[in-house]
């Protein structure tokens, strides 16, 4: 599921390539039936906020996007692809579109790739693209100011909007659920999800089921304060990274032989290594979401997976054990 970062990604990239123009919408499924309501229309902006998505065609008009559990964009440059499977909305740029061949075409520039895989190369520029199309989303529908409104009301703080953390640590201190759920309820910060929650808690070394009554706010602060550099990371490709680079294994090993090697060939070696695409290894992008079995990169014990209100949750025993340092009295 795609988490705050992300959204305000999208959210970023599509005010850059669509905002100030006018688009044509449609919803070729038949399950989004008001794009009469924005087609034609211009845009004037894209709100994000949590996992929500806002695109402002004005006068009370605003495409909300929730997408759920599988809900993905694709896009692209040139004409218009063909419709293909379950697509819910298209939004184009009317005169990029009609100025690359029309709206029946194969797309030049298709863009497709599954959420977790993608590593953000072969991006095409934000202002390039023509067209994006909408598949599995939990909601698509035209929304008032009003509604708007109402909605970002019930939802917490946003660690990417600058928000301050202060609703949350009040309700979390409220809380006599586990830190770890109310660490994705909506309604305590916003766009927050399942990686984040986890890789949050182990880099605060915190037990994921001590009450939220119970955590000191002073440990709330430093997770809130390690969230915002964490999730802007994860803008600008679509991936979150969340280990430190001297707790990667492979870059333990690249200074242990480092260090007893003879300088030239050898730190030639390890860069390669380090390498792989320029980017952090897969297997080594997260401490402990989705390592279950695994030997935790920190102290070695093997990752622990327990489900928890219906996600999966994800910790080492050893580095979140209860820390009476960390629990307020
Ligand atoms: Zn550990």
């Amino acid at each position: 599921m795609p988490e705050g970062n992300e959204i305000h990604r999208w959210a970023a990239r599509h005010a850059e390539a669509f905002a100030g123009k006018t688009l044509r919408v449609d919803g070729p499924q038949g399950r989004f039936t008001d794009s009469d309501v924005i087609d034609g229309r211009k845009l004037k902006q894209v709100r994000a906020v949590g996992k929500h998505l806002g695109y402002d065609f004005g006068t009370d008009r605003i495409l909300h996007i929730h997408m759920g559990l599988r809900g993905d964009f694709t896009e692209g440059s040139g004409a218009l692809p063909a419709v293909r499977g379950a697509l819910r909305l298209r939004m184009w740029n009317a005169a990029a579109v009609k100025a690359a061949g029309g709206e029946a075409g194969e797309g030049e520039s298709r863009r497709k790739v599954v959420y977790s895989e993608d590593d953000g190369t072969g991006e095409i520029e934000a202002g390039k693209l023509a067209w994006i199309e909408l598949r599995g989303p939990t909601d698509c529908s035209i929304y008032s100011e009003e509604k708007w409104t109402k909605l970002t009301e019930r939802l917490g703080p946003d660690p990417l909007n600058g928000d301050g953390p202060e609703k949350a640590i009040e309700r979390i201190r409220k809380s006599k659920k586990a830190i770890a759920a109310l660490l994705m309820d909506q309604s305590v910060i916003a766009g927050l999800g399942n990686i984040y929650r986890a890789e949050l808690l182990y880099r605060a070394r915190l037990n994921p089921f001590v009450r939220g009554m119970d955590v000191s706010e002073k440990v709330l602060r430093a997770i809130w304060k390690d969230a915002g550099p964490l999730m802007q990371a994860g803008m600008v490709d679509r991936r979150i990274v969340t280990t430190r680079p001297q707790d990667r294994p492979s870059v333990q090993d690249a200074g242990l032989n480092g260090s007893k090697g003879k300088a030239g060939a050898s730190k030639g070696k390890n860069q390669e290594t380090l390498k792989v695409g320029g980017k952090v290894l897969k297997d080594e992008a997260h401490y402990v979401y989705r390592r279950n079995g695994q030997p935790c990169f920190v102290c070695g014990t093997k990752v622990m997976r327990q489900e928890m209100e219906g996600r999966n949750l994800f910790w080492c025993p050893v580095c979140q054990v209860v820390d009476e340092a960390k629990v307020a009295g």
